[in-house]
């Protein structure tokens, strides 16, 4: 939980990290979480894996009275399942709010886990439906950074988040939960199918999991290649089930 000094920083003016207009706390000014934090909430995405889905064409909604787009999983999910119960995303991987990803990735802007966490913590609350038990979350696990990227960043991008979000929310952080295999050539270069390949198996749990569901942090999520085979890990070894939770999330379209 947050102690009081850090309530009272959320009450201090600061400059958004977005326009440089007057906001507070480091957060987003009103203006700019409006159009660009908030932007999922007025789409007709797929609840599960986040990608926007057309209107009525390739949509199949789940027979439930409290039927709504935020409630409907898209073809492919229901096709094949993602181990992932959810994907919540703080935002867009998209302009301008990949700005503050690669400031806060490659600029060690480390203020802005904190940032994306409290935009985090707050869709955690009000979108995943209480009635299915997902929340509280047992634990909160970050996606390991390879070797390289930690010596070249000096930090996990994930586990920095991952932290942010264990303040915020009491959910304990587990860092130990999952671990690296072996290392493996960026992922930036890499088209969807490569991805997956060159993942297969690259996460293990080192130990048997208590039966519960689990937070699992990434930065950005972009094809879900490594949500997937992550998650599949924390599945193996015992837990309940998997919500992935990103800073952000690249929507389909913008998949190269
Ligand atoms: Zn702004
Ligand atoms: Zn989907």
């Amino acid at each position: 939980m947050y102690s009081i000094h850090a309530t009272i920083l959320q009450k201090l003016p600061s400059a958004c990290p977005l326009c440089g207009l007057t906001a507070r706390g480091g957060n987003l000014c009103s203006g700019c979480a409006q159009d660009f934090v908030w932007r999922l909430n007025g789409l007709q995405s797929c609840v599960r894996c986040l990608n926007p889905v057309p209107k009525q064409t390739t949509l199949e909604t789940q027979a439930t009275a409290e039927d709504t787009p935020q409630a409907a999983q898209c073809s492919r999910c229901w096709r094949d399942a993602p181990p992932y119960a959810r994907l919540v995303a703080a935002m867009d991987y998209a302009y301008p709010t990949a700005m503050l990803i690669q400031r806060f990735k490659e600029g060690a802007r480390l203020a802005y886990a904190g940032l994306f966490a409290r935009v985090l913590w707050t869709r955690l609350r009000t979108q995943l439906p209480g009635d299915v038990g997902l929340l509280p979350l047992g634990a909160l696990v970050p996606i390991p950074s390879s070797q390289q990227a930690l010596r070249r960043r000096g930090f996990n991008p994930a586990g920095e988040l991952a932290l942010e979000l264990a303040r915020l929310s009491g959910y304990p952080l587990q860092r130990e939960w999952l671990r690296r295999t072996r290392e493996t050539p960026s992922q930036k270069v890499l088209d969807s199918a490569a991805r997956r390949e060159s993942v297969k198996g690259l996460y293990v749990c080192p130990h048997a999991l208590p039966r519960v569901w689990v937070g699992l942090v990434d930065d950005v999520v972009t094809t879900g290649s490594t949500m997937h085979t992550a998650a599949r890990a924390l599945l193996n070894a015992g837990a309940a089930g998997v919500v992935a939770l990103a800073a952000a999330h690249t929507p389909v379209r913008l998949v190269r």
